[in-house]
């Protein structure tokens, strides 16, 4: 991407969204759009939901992203009426609507409610909405750049165990206080251990350490992001070596490059860990350029698929 693109991206970081959301079977501006004080997804984080990006007009793996939406929504024996196709409709429809030609676009199902207030899920109708917004990014303009300042902090990633990793969810506690944490160290945004201590993920992104040209990203305990799955494939076409296994914190100080990759920022270089630097401390070599793929995989016929704009 082009530093005048970034820029434009990233500007008006504080101004409340413009978008349009998908509600009860009508298209509404997104600051209507709201759910009930007695939805499970609200009151118990009983949800799932999925975030895909739309680029110069056009969704990247929307399908992918869909496909991941609807197994989270089996995992947490939801029932959704409607289809893929459907779906992918309502996510174009949100789009063209909104005329964003970057979007951040997210589907999300909520348990619901229950006439009676039951406390049996089972009795809840569970509801589906949507909505798109101008895109946003786990890194801002400066911090793109010049890569994130990350601290490694004592809040552990809530356990596989309890809640799966791979079916994405808002139990965002641990992210959040982890965030306070990184605050308190003077870091820009946080990266979690588990509960054996080894390096997990960040709030909304995956991590990737890359040593001797060889990258290396946590196998376990983190979300199979769609992005980090899009790097593996870069490396694999590119005859870059790229596993996924057990990455502790002290490998993770003395990788040459760190990089974070997210729908929401794509590959977000990582300079600072706990206050040192990574490596010589500048955006490296291969972060940069798998990011340039990155973005250029967004042109490829097999991940894009173009929204259709009133306009248009
Ligand atoms: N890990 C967590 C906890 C996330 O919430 C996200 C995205 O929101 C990611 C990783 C990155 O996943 P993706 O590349 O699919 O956006």
């Amino acid at each position: 991407m082009q530093a005048s693109q970034l820029q434009n991206t990233y500007k008006d970081p504080h101004r409340y969204p413009h978008g349009v959301a998908f509600q009860d079977g009508q298209f509404i501006p997104v600051s209507e759009a709201k759910i009930s004080v007695l939805d499970y997804g609200f009151l118990h984080s009983d949800a799932t939901y999925d975030t895909v990006h739309v680029r110069d007009g056009a969704f990247f793996r929307l399908d992918d992203h869909i496909d991941r939406f609807l197994a989270g929504v089996a995992r947490l024996r939801m029932q959704l009426p409607l289809s893929r196709a459907e779906i992918r409709n309502l996510l174009h429809h949100c789009v063209a609507l909104s005329g964003h030609r970057h979007a951040y676009v997210e589907m999300i199902c909520t348990r619901g409610t229950s006439d009676t207030f039951s406390r049996d899920p089972r009795d809840a109708r569970n509801r589906f909405l949507a909505f798109a917004v101008p895109y946003g990014s786990v890194a801002n303009y400066d911090q793109m750049r010049r890569g994130l300042h990350v601290s490694l902090v004592d809040t552990v990633r809530i356990p596989p165990e309890s809640v799966d990793p791979s079916l994405k969810n808002y139990h965002w506690l641990d992210l959040i206080m982890g965030l306070y944490g990184a605050y308190d160290r003077g870091g820009e945004t946080a990266l979690l251990l588990d509960a054996q201590g080894s390096v997990s993920e960040g709030p909304g992104f995956n991590i990737f350490a890359v040593f001797n040209g060889a990258l290396v990203t946590p196998d376990k305990g983190v979300l199979p992001g769609i992005t980090r799955r899009t790097v593996m494939e870069i490396c694999a076409a590119e005859g870059i070596s790229c596993s996924a296994g057990s990455l502790s914190p002290d490998a993770l100080r003395q990788a040459d490059e760190v990089f974070a990759t997210s729908t929401a920022g794509g590959v977000i270089p990582v300079t600072t860990i706990d206050g040192h630097p990574v490596g010589n401390g500048r955006v490296g070599e291969l972060t940069m350029k798998l990011q340039d793929i990155y973005w250029s995989w967004h042109q490829d016929p097999r991940f894009k698929m173009s929204v259709t704009y009133p306009e248009d």
